[in-house]
């Protein structure tokens, strides 16, 4: 799971790194009170979990009241690496001479934790350890010890970092390292940790990654994940349902149980010529309630014009498949979308004859039932 960036310069700041001012803001009004409060210059900065926003248009730094308006306009609703910015940190602006790298992730190779510091920061640190993997200065962590402190001045001592600032940056390493321990993190980055002309050191942008698994035990990282899935109302849904579900930008709605024979439908889909519009794996021995759960979400998603349904039954039974799809779509009195029925395996012929073919297109093989989702969607399209 991952934090937003203002949600992780939370956690971060709480633990005593060093962060610019700053304010979230949703709107054109909202970006322009958070600068005047602030005090220009400000940077606003697209809300989105990707990387290299910089470079792809989701950063722009204003300096007055035209230029705050004219950034809020070009990122507030854009379409960055697929994902939609309903939201922006303004931030004051960082007057910076140098931009470091610090982070905090599990070596699986060595079965540690490692540290590493770089002088090469603001830039994606994959290329500086592709390019020219030297630039990075990598401490392994015993976690039974935690990160001593000779072992932060040695990691920020061989990376390079000035004398003037090596024991801030020491001190700012140290912190993450305990973050990541306490927090249950998978990784914990700060790219760039900006180095002022005045010597100071700010975390201009922070990741935090958490272990989905230890979610039990982090309940105020829990709620952030709520906080920052509630900007998207189908992520929300997935939460709710507990499905695996991930967004793609087609119009063919995927439904299936187990990652693999998804997988194998999204594939299928693509061969037959159609685009599609989600991932959404129901699980093991899904119950009628959760079918019709699943049918909810594609059928919320404005994207989807139509569904492909691809379940085998093993421990799931093809008849409680059908009667889920049934009660799902009885309750309707036109149907949102067409939706097609490939049942396999545990109780298919039930299914099949259960299944209302007033209400689903019911096909026998996989690739019958893809080729006919396909041609619904293209016959939307076509309209
Ligand atoms: P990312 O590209 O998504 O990782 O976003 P970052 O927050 O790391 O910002 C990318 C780059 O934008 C930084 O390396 C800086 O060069 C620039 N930038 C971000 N915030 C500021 C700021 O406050 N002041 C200045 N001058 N540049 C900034
Ligand atoms: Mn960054």
């Amino acid at each position: 799971m991952k934090l937003h960036e203002y949600q992780a310069k939370q956690v971060f700041a709480d633990a005593g790194i060093p962060t610019p001012d700053s304010q979230l803001a949703d709107d054109v009004a909202g970006v322009v009170a958070a600068a005047e409060e602030i005090g220009y210059p400000v940077a606003v900065k697209a809300q989105v979990q990707v990387g290299g926003r910089g470079k792809a248009g989701g950063i722009k730094l204003a300096d007055g009241e035209d230029e705050a308006r004219e950034a809020a306009e070009s990122i507030l609703g854009m379409d960055l690496k697929g994902y939609y910015v309903d939201q922006v940190l303004v931030e004051e602006a960082v007057d910076f001479v140098n931009e470091l790298y610090v982070g905090i992730t599990m070596d699986r190779g060595e079965g540690k934790p490692v540290a590493m510091v770089s002088t090469k920061g603001g830039v994606n640190i994959e290329e500086v350890a592709e390019e020219d993997p030297n630039a990075i200065a990598r401490e392994h962590i015993d976690p039974s010890f935690g990160m001593l402190p000779y072992q932060a001045r040695r990691a920020v001592y061989d990376a390079g970092v000035e004398q003037s600032v090596a024991r801030d940056v020491s001190s700012i390493l140290t912190t993450l390292y305990q973050l990541w321990d306490d927090k249950d993190g998978a990784d914990a980055e700060i790219n760039p940790l900006m180095v002022t002309s005045g010597d100071e050191v700010v975390a201009a942008d922070a990741v935090m990654n958490i272990d989905e698994d230890a979610l039990f035990r982090q309940p105020e990282l829990a709620e952030m994940e709520a906080e920052a899935a509630g900007g998207d109302e189908l992520e929300r849904m997935a939460d709710e349902y507990d499905f695996d579900y991930v967004r793609l930008d087609g119009n063919v709605g995927i439904i299936g149980n187990g990652a693999g024979l998804v997988m194998t439908t999204l594939d299928l889909v693509d061969y037959y010529g159609g685009q599609p519009a989600n991932f959404l794996d129901v699980g093991g021995g899904a119950k009628a309630a959760r079918i019709s759960n699943a049918l909810d979400m594609v059928f919320s998603d404005d994207n989807v014009d139509s569904v492909v349904f691809n379940i085998f039954g093993g421990i799931t039974r093809g008849d409680e498949v059908a009667r889920g799809i049934n009660e799902a779509l009885e309750q309707f009195d036109e149907i949102p979308k067409p939706v097609v029925v490939r049942l396999a395996g545990t109780n298919w012929e039930e299914g099949m004859e259960i299944l209302n073919e007033d209400l689903v297109t019911v096909e026998q093989t996989l690739e019958d039932a893809v080729q006919r989702a396909v041609a619904y969607a293209g016959e939307v399209n076509d309209q």
